[in-house]
C-alpha cells in the first residue's frame, strides 16, 4: 500500500492520517514540534525543521506521496525536494506559492475574473507613508504572508490608528501589506473542492460559518444562504480549484455581503490548500469527510460524490478557554444529557491556552437553529463543568 508524509503534524494531519489507515496505507509525519499531536499518537514521525534539507530529503525519499497540513513551508525548497526525489507534493508546490502569499491569491482572483474585494499592496516604509495619507479609512491592513487566526491585521478605523501604526512599525524591518476595503458582511461561507490528479472534481456542500475575534466559532450545514448563492459559491470554488489546477483539497473562504439594491454580493476572501477547519463538520454531515476526499485523491483512488446526510449539523470549535484548570480532558459525563453529539474530538495538544483550538465537536438536530442552540448550550456545560 502506499506511504504518504504529512508535513506538519496537528490535528489536521491526525485527521488525515485516520481516514488513510481506513485504506491500510501508511502514514508519517514531519513536524519540529516534539510535542505535536501526530508525535504523541505515532511513532512514524521525524522531527526536524522546516528548513533541514536533508531531514526532508530522507523524508520525501521515505514515502509515495507527500501532502501538506502547515502552509508556511519554502516552496523554493518543496520544489527542490520534488525534482531531487521525484516524490509528488500535492496540492503542487504552484499552489501552495500562490496561496501563501494573500497579494498574489487577490491578484489571481482579479486577473481571473473571480469576485474579490479591492486592495491594494504596501510593500515598503516609504509606501506606507505615501499611502496612507491618501486611502481613506477605514481599511484593514493585513500581512502579505503567515497571518491566521487574524493574526497579522490592523483595522485602520481613523486618523489615531494610522499614527499608532506608523509607530508600531517604524525603524523595524518593513513585513509587506495588503489593504483591503472592509466588506460589510451578511454571512461567511466557506466551499471545499476535491480534485484528483485526472482533473476530476467533487464539491462539498457551502458551509455557513460565524466567527469570532476572527476565529472560526460555528460552522453549520445546510446553511442558511439561498440555494442559488450556494451553487454560485460551489461553481466559483470549481472553477478556481480548475484554474488553480489543484491536486487534493481546496477550501475557498467567500464573504457575502449586499448590494443596494439588496442583491447578495460575493467575494472570495482566501484559499486553503488542505482540511480545513469549517470542513470538520463533513465528519458528520456528508457521507464521507473532507479527510477521506484527500485519503482518496492522495491514494489514486476514485472520487465519491459527498452527498448530505439528513438533518441539520452545527460543529462547535473548543479553545483554550474552553479548560480553566489548565488541563485539556473534558467532563464527557456531560454526553448523556447532549445525546445529539455525534462527533467530538480532542486534538492532543499539551497547553489549553485562550484562542489555541483544542478541539471541536458536532452536534445533529432537526433544524439549523436548533443545531446552532444546542452547540451553544453544549459548549457552555462544558465551560462551567471544569
Ligand atoms: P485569516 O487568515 O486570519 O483567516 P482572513 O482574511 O480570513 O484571515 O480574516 C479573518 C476574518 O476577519 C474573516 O473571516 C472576516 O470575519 C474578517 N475579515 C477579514 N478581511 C475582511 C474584510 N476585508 N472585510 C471585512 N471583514 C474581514
Ligand atoms: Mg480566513
Amino acid at each position: 500500500m502506499k506511504k504518504v508524509g504529512i508535513l506538519g503534524g496537528g490535528q489536521l494531519g491526525c485527521m488525515l492520517a485516520e481516514a488513510l489507515f481506513k485504506w491500510g496505507a501508511q502514514v508519517s509525519f514531519y513536524d519540529p514540534n516534539p510535542t505535536s499531536p501526530a508525535r504523541l499518537r505515532t511513532p512514524h514521525f521525524m522531527c526536524g525543521a522546516w528548513d533541514d534539507e536533508i531531514l526532508l530529503t530522507r523524508f520525501f525519499q521515505d514515502n509515495d506521496v507527500v501532502t501538506y497540513e502547515f502552509e508556511n513551508v519554502s516552496t523554493t525548497l518543496l520544489s527542490t525536494l520534488v525534482q531531487k526525489t521525484e516524490v509528488p507534493l500535492y496540492p503542487s508546490q504552484e499552489v501552495l506559492y500562490l496561496t501563501q502569499n494573500r497579494l498574489r491569491e487577490k491578484t489571481f482572483l482579479k486577473t481571473n475574473g473571480l469576485p474579490v474585494c479591492d486592495f491594494e499592496s504596501c510593500l515598503s516604509y516609504g509606501e506606507w507613508i505615501e499611502k496612507s495619507q491618501v486611502w481613506s479609512y477605514p481599511y484593514i491592513l493585513k500581512t502579505t504572508e503567515g497571518g491566521y487566526d487574524g493574526k497579522g491585521q490592523w483595522l485602520i478605523a481613523d486618523a489615531a490608528a494610522v499614527q499608532r501604526f506608523s509607530h508600531e512599525v517604524q525603524g523595524k524591518p518593513f513585513v509587506p501589506l495588503i489593504r483591503e476595503e472592509i466588506v460589510s458582511i451578511v454571512k461567511e461561507a466557506s466551499v471545499i473542492v476535491a480534485r484528483s490528479k485526472w482533473g476530476e472534481a467533487v464539491c462539498f456542500p457551502a458551509f455557513e460559518n460565524v466567527h469570532s475575534h476572527h476565529i472560526l466559532d460555528t460552522t453549520v450545514v445546510p446553511a442558511q444562504i439561498p440555494m442559488s448563492v450556494q451553487e454560485e459559491l460551489k461553481r466559483l470554488a470549481l472553477e478556481a480549484a480548475a484554474l488553480l489546477n489543484v491536486v487534493g483539497l481546496l477550501t475557498v473562504e467567500f464573504f457575502i455581503a449586499q448590494t443596494q439594491q439588496g442583491e447578495p454580493r460575493i467575494f472570495v476572501n482566501e484559499f486553503a490548500p488542505r482540511p480545513h477547519n469549517s470542513g470538520h463538520i463533513t465528519r458528520a454531515c456528508c457521507v464521507q469527510s473532507q479527510f477521506d476526499a484527500l485519503a482518496r485523491i492522495l491514494l489514486d483512488l476514485p472520487l465519491l460524490e459527498p452527498t448530505l446526510e439528513p438533518g441539520a449539523f452545527c460543529m462547535g470549535n473548543l479553545l483554550g478557554d474552553v479548560w480553566k484548570s489548565g488541563s485539556s480532558t473534558l467532563n464527557l459525563s456531560l454526553l448523556s444529557q447532549f445525546p445529539n453529539v455525534v462527533d467530538v474530538v480532542l486534538y492532543g495538544k499539551d497547553k489549553p491556552q485562550n484562542k489555541r483550538k483544542m478541539g471541536h465537536f458536532i452536534i445533529r438536530a432537526e433544524t439549523t437553529e436548533h443545531a446552532l442552540q444546542n452547540a451553544q448550550q453544549f459548549r457552555s456545560a462544558l465551560r462551567e463543568s471544569q
